[in-house]
C-alpha cells in the first residue's frame, strides 16, 4: 500500500495519473538516486557554499564557491528543464513537477530553479524588448548552465509587511535605475540577475510606493553591480547559498511601471508559494518514505514495527494527509497555470488562484514539519541523531513554513483576497459541481462579517479548516 511513498515520481504517478512527461521524471529521478544522493547529503552535512569576497590581489570578487558536484547537481535540473520547459512548453507544470523530485532529494536545490523561472517569467512578461532580447536567451538555455535568477525583498525591518519593511530606494539615472539598500535575506545569492524591491525615490512608504527592477550582477563596465556581506549559516536548505547584499548605486531596470509594483512582487512570490507547495509535500513524502524503510526493519515485541495496529494506523493517517496535500498543492499549479500570463487588472480567476496558493502554501508548509516530526519519532531516539535522515528532513520542513512568507502571512492574505476580491465565491462556485459546500460557504461568509480584530484572531481555525475541505474536495 504505500509503496508509492519510496519514489517521488511513482507518488505523482500514483496521486495525478500518468503524466506525458513520466519518462522525462523517471530518467531526472534515477539520477538523483545513482549520483545525487551522496551529493545533496554531503553538501547538507559539510559542503554549503562559501563565499570568497576578494580575489588574489586583493580585488572584490565576492564569489560563491561550490563543490564541483554540487554543480553537477544544479545543472542536472537546469538541463532536465527546471527553467525551460515553461517557455517551450508554454506551461508552468513541468517546471513545478521537476521541482517536486528536486526537493524530494534536496530542497535547498530546488531554490535556484524556483528563483530563476520566477525571474525568467517576470523578465518575460515585464521587461523592456532590448533587455528581455539580451537576457531571456541566457535563461533559457538548455546546456544546463543558464544564467541564474534570484528574488530579493525581503530587508533587516522585516518581511512580512514588505510596504514598511522595504528601505532600498531606487533613484532614476537615465534609461536606468541606481538602487541604494541591504537585502537581508537574498536565496542564490551569485545570480547573475535578481528581481528586487525597492521604493522609487519620493514614493509612498507604503506597499503601493514599492516597484520591481531587475538588477544583473555585473555593471555595463564589468564591474560587480552588487555586494555579498556575508552568506547564511542555516538549518535546512543549507545546498542554496542565502547571503546579505548590499545595493550601492547598483544599476537596475524598471520591470512593468511604478504604480504597479506590489502586483509584480505578488507574482513572483506567488509563483514561489505554489512551488513551496509542492515542495513541502514532496519532502512531507521524504519524511515518510525514510520512517517507511526503518519502521520495516526495526523490530519490537517480536515483529517489525510497521506491523503493530498504532503505527500501521498512523502510516495511514499519513499516507492519506499527503495524497490530500498533494491534491490541494496540485490545484494551486493548475489555478496558476491559467493565469500566469494574466497582467494586472486580473481576472476573477487569477483572485481564486491567489486564495488557492495562499492555502496550500499554509497547509502544506504546515503539515510537512508536522509529518516530518512524526517521522522523527518513529525512529526512536535514533530519529534524534544525526546519523539518521530524520533529523535532516524536519530541518528542511521548518524552512518551507517562514520563507516565501509565513503562516500567518499566508493566512492574512488569504482572508484579504476573500474579503476584497470575493475569491471565495468562485472557489466554492467550482466545488459545487463536486460536492455540498453549502455549510462551509455559510461559515466563511459568517466569518468574512466579523468585526476585524475578531476576524483575523479567529481565522487560523476557518483557514485550516477550509483548506482541509478543499483539499479533500480535489482528492
Ligand atoms: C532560508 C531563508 C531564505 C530566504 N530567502 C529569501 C529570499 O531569497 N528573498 C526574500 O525576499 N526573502 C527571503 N527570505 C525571507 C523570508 O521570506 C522571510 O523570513 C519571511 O517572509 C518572514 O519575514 P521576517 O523573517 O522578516 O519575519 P517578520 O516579518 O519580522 O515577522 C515575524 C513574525 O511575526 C508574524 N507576523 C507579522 N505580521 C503579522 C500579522 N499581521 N499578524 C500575525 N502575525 C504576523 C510573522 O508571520 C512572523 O511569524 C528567506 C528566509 C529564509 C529563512
Amino acid at each position: 500500500m504505500f509503496e508509492a511513498l519510496r519514489s517521488p515520481a511513482a507518488f505523482l504517478r500514483h496521486t495525478l495519473g500518468e503524466l506525458p512527461q513520466g519518462p522525462a521524471f523517471r530518467e531526472y529521478e534515477s539520477w538523483w538516486e545513482r549520483e545525487g544522493k551522496p551529493i545533496s547529503d554531503a553538501t547538507d552535512r559539510a559542503g554549503t557554499p562559501w563565499l570568497r569576497m576578494f580575489d588574489r590581489s586583493g580585488n572584490r570578487v565576492d564569489e560563491i564557491l561550490f563543490a564541483p558536484e554540487y554543480w553537477s547537481a544544479l545543472r542536472t535540473g537546469y538541463e532536465a528543464g527546471a527553467v525551460w520547459r515553461a517557455f517551450e512548453e508554454h506551461s508552468l507544470t513541468s517546471c513545478l513537477l521537476l521541482d517536486y523530485i528536486a526537493c524530494f532529494y534536496d530542497p535547498g536545490i530546488t531554490c535556484p530553479y524556483t528563483v530563476s523561472l520566477a525571474t525568467a517569467v517576470a523578465v518575460d512578461k515585464y521587461a523592456r524588448p532590448d533587455l528581455k532580447a539580451r537576457f531571456l536567451p541566457a535563461m533559457l538555455r538548455k546546456d544546463g548552465a543558464p544564467w541564474q535568477g534570484a528574488t530579493w525583498m525581503t530587508e533587516l525591518g522585516g518581511g512580512s509587511d514588505l510596504g514598511a519593511g522595504v528601505e532600498t530606494v531606487a533613484r532614476p539615472a537615465g534609461d536606468h535605475w541606481l538602487l541604494i539598500g541591504d537585502k537581508y535575506f537574498a536565496s542564490n545569492a551569485g545570480a547573475e540577475l535578481a528581481v528586487v524591491a525597492a521604493r522609487p525615490e519620493g514614493a509612498p512608504h507604503n506597499v503601493r510606493g514599492l516597484a520591481l527592477f531587475l538588477l544583473p550582477r555585473r555593471r555595463e563596465n564589468g564591474e560587480l553591480n552588487y555586494f555579498v556581506r556575508r552568506l547564511k549559516d542555516k538549518i535546512g536548505t543549507r545546498s542554496v547559498p542565502t547571503g546579505e547584499v548590499e545595493l550601492r548605486d547598483s544599476e537596475a531596470w524598471l520591470l512593468g511601471s511604478t504604480d504597479k509594483g506590489i502586483h509584480l512582487i505578488l507574482e513572483v512570490l506567488n509563483l514561489s508559494r505554489v512551488a513551496n507547495s509542492m515542495g513541502s509535500v514532496a519532502v512531507a513524502q521524504r519524511a515518510l518514505a525514510e520512517a517507511l524503510g526503518f519502521a520495516e526493519q526495526r523490530v519490537a515485541f517480536g515483529k517489525p514495527v510497521i506491523e503493530h495496529p498504532l503505527l500501521r494506523k498512523q502510516f495511514e493517517e499519513h499516507f492519506s494527509a499527503l495524497q490530500a496535500a498533494m491534491a490541494l498543492a496540485w490545484g494551486a499549479v493548475q489555478h496558476l497555470d491559467e493565469v500566469w500570463r494574466e497582467t494586472s487588472p486580473y481576472s476573477g480567476c487569477y483572485h481564486l488562484f491567489r486564495l488557492v496558493a495562499h492555502l496550500a502554501k499554509y497547509w502544506t508548509s504546515d503539515l510537512a514539519p508536522r509529518i516530518a516530526r512524526w517521522a522523527m519519532e518513529v525512529h526512536g531516539g535514533l530519529g534524534a541523531l544525526a546519523e539518521f535522515p530524520a533529523e535532516r528532513w524536519f530541518r528542511e520542513a521548518m524552512v518551507l513554513t517562514i520563507w516565501e512568507g509565513t503562516c500567518h502571512r499566508q493566512i492574512l492574505d488569504g482572508l484579504e483576497v476573500m474579503e476584497r476580491k470575493g475569491a471565495h465565491r468562485l472557489l466554492f462556485d467550482r466545488l459545487r459541481r463536486l460536492t455540498d459546500v453549502t455549510a462551509m460557504e455559510a461559515r466563511v461568509e459568517r466569518h468574512l462579517g466579523l468585526p476585524v480584530d475578531e476576524r483575523e484572531a479567529r481565522a487560523e481555525e476557518l483557514f485550516r479548516d477550509l483548506a482541509v475541505f478543499v483539499a479533500s474536495t480535489l482528492r
